[in-house]
């Protein structure tokens, strides 16, 4: 799943690739008024990516799971097949190809969107105090659920989640409300620590504690990492249940 830093990193290399560029043509039809226009900007927010154009126009996409954007020269060959592409923005050195994005639309108001958001994790200056405010109007049952919630704080997806909490050795399924705000602040600033970190650092060399290595040893103590489902969504939590407790009470038995 595309999280706030996979975003930053699209949205640099479209930067890079179409900016100040004007699109020959533009499909499905859904989109296809903005042939002839000129990009202005592509800017990440939380997961979402805006793509404003002259004219007063932007095009909003959102990735969820399935998403990405890809850049290829002219007849190159697509590393995805044609019919999962929701969007072809073709310009004279570069087509900039958008598959199987759940969300793609054309808005005049590009704040409306991303408007419902939190503060976006990966932003410099980072607001951790609306963060927090909004933590506490949050009615997050867990914590793990809590860092998920894109109104709260943007960008934060599950690997960072999981990543953060087994950081400072917090038990996902505790409530937000048993955690003081001093440890809260900690908890956001180290989720944008880690992602700052990954922005520059290239894929193959990025490697996590937890998140995807559920059987095998913590890197603090040794213990074999679990994995639980958590919350509404139901997303996958990896956790050291020595460092991190085991969750306790009702949770056990979502299971
Ligand atoms: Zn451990």
């Amino acid at each position: 799943m595309p999280e706030g830093d996979t975003i930053w990193r699209t949205a640099a290399a479209l930067r890079r690739g179409i900016a100040g560029k004007v699109v020959s043509d533009a499909r499905p039809t859904a989109i296809a008024r903005l042939k002839g226009r000129r990009v202005e900007s592509v800017e990440p927010n939380g997961k979402h990516l805006l793509m404003r154009f002259e004219g007063g126009i932007a095009l909003h996409s959102h990735m969820r799971m399935t998403g990405s954007w890809h850049l290829y020269r002219p007849g190159e060959r697509w590393r995805q097949p044609a019919w999962r592409a929701t969007a072809v923005l073709s310009f004279h050195d570069v087509v900039a190809v958008c598959f199987a994005a759940p969300v793609m639309e054309l808005v005049r108001d590009a704040q409306a969107p991303v408007a419902h958001l939190g503060p976006d994790i990966l932003v410099d200056p980072f607001d951790l105090d609306a963060v927090i405010e909004r933590a506490h109007r949050s009615e997050a049952l867990t914590l793990g659920e809590l860092l998920l919630e894109q109104r709260v704080c943007a960008g934060i997806g599950n690997i960072y989640k999981c990543e953060a909490l087994w950081a400072l050795e917090l038990n996902a399924w505790m409530r937000p409300a048993d955690l003081d705000d001093d440890r809260l602040r900690r908890l956001y600033l180290t989720a944008r620590d880690l992602m700052r970190r990954n922005i520059v650092t290239p894929i193959a060399r990025q490697h996590h504690a937890v998140h995807g290595r559920g059987g095998r040893p913590c890197p603090r103590c040794g213990t074999p990492i679990k994995t639980r489902v958590q919350g509404q969504q139901a997303r996958l939590t990896y956790f050291c249940p020595h460092c991190q407790d085991e969750p306790a009470g009702k949770a056990v038995r979502l299971e």
